[in-house]
């Protein structure tokens, strides 16, 4: 997935060795999954879907629907702005930040009409594509869900706690190595090194998506690498968005929907889901916190 990826798992001493078992079923799990969802590996079961013709249905794992089902609710529960299949227009302003030009109006317009929601349908095992040029990026949902399957592998080794971390999106259970809920440090949108924030977190995901993360220049000016599908242009109203919910997948999901959202989208988080924005510029920071966030630590 391009990224690095930390794993804790806590145990008594006697069971080190089951620990340490766990931790390399974990390690391998993550990457089974990453061989079938990375658009990044040529013979991925994503890949293959991208590459598929219209009209043929592709047969595709029960993770792979998985994710794809949940990525096509979150489209409608978003209004379209969490949407997997804008794979085309992330690659056009890649092209133009590699170029230093920006795409012109025309061709974000022709790109969009590439690649649709509306172009996959899901069938009981399988996907068919009803216009070939149409292709998914999993960016946005992969690591959450990768996440929560190694969460899962760690859980039924009866561990009494554990931590999964990829590219920054974490989630934990049980007891930390101190015995309670698990420090975790909310990285500052302005500064490379800094921390905004340490929240105390017991059984839940805690994901951030935002311009710090990654972004591109294009004629001087900074581009997200998210995309408002909507647009066809790069979101650019929060800086960073941490969103805090039950599973991993979920909370990347919507950490990445409400980067394009804005504030405003806030109000449509999922039920017992909670958030923390941060919008301004390091010198006038403001933002975000709806109820429930966990509370900060020191
Ligand atoms: P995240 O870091 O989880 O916010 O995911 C960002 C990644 O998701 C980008 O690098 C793209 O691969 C992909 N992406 C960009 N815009 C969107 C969008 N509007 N909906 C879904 N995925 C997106
Ligand atoms: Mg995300």
């Amino acid at each position: 997935m391009g990224t690095s990826c930390r794993i804790l798992a806590v145990a008594d001493p006697e069971d080190e060795a089951a620990a340490q078992g766990a931790v390399s079923a974990a390690v391998a799990e993550i990457r089974r999954l990453e061989g079938l969802l990375s658009t990044w590996i040529d013979g991925s079961e994503m890949s293959r879907l991208n590459a598929a013709p219209a009209g043929l249905p592709l047969e595709m794992s029960e993770e792979s629907l998985t994710v794809l089902r949940a990525s096509f609710e979150a489209y409608r529960e978003t209004g379209g702005a969490f949407d997997i299949t804008c794979k085309p227009l992330i690659e056009l302003w890649r092209e133009g930040a590699k170029e230093n030009e920006l795409p012109t109006t025309g061709a974000i317009e022709y790109t969009r009409e590439l690649s649709q929601r509306e172009h996959f349908e899901i069938r009981d095992s399988g996907v068919v594509k009803s216009q070939a040029s149409a292709r998914v990026d999993l960016g946005g949902v992969a690591k959450g869900y990768a996440i929560d399957r190694a969460i899962e592998v760690l859980q039924d080794a009866g561990l009494s706690g554990g931590l999964v971390d990829i590219g920054g999106d974490l989630r934990v259970f049980g007891k930390s190595p101190e015995g309670g809920s698990w420090p975790v440090q909310i990285r500052s949108p302005f500064t490379s090194e800094g921390v905004l924030a340490t929240i105390a977190v017991t059984d839940a995901a805690v994901c951030t998506s935002g311009s710090y993360a990654r972004f591109s220049e294009i004629e001087g000016q900074r581009y997200s690498h998210i995309i408002d599908p909507r647009t066809g242009m790069p979101a650019d109203g929060l800086p960073s968005v941490t969103v805090v919910a039950p599973t991993a997948m979920r909370a990347d999901i919507w950490a990445t929907a409400i980067s394009v959202l804005g504030n405003e989208g806030l109000e449509k988080l999922p039920e017992g889901f909670s958030a923390r924005t941060v919008q301004g510029s390091a010198l006038r920071m403001s933002g975000v916190t709806t109820p429930g966030f966990p509370p900060e630590r020191n």
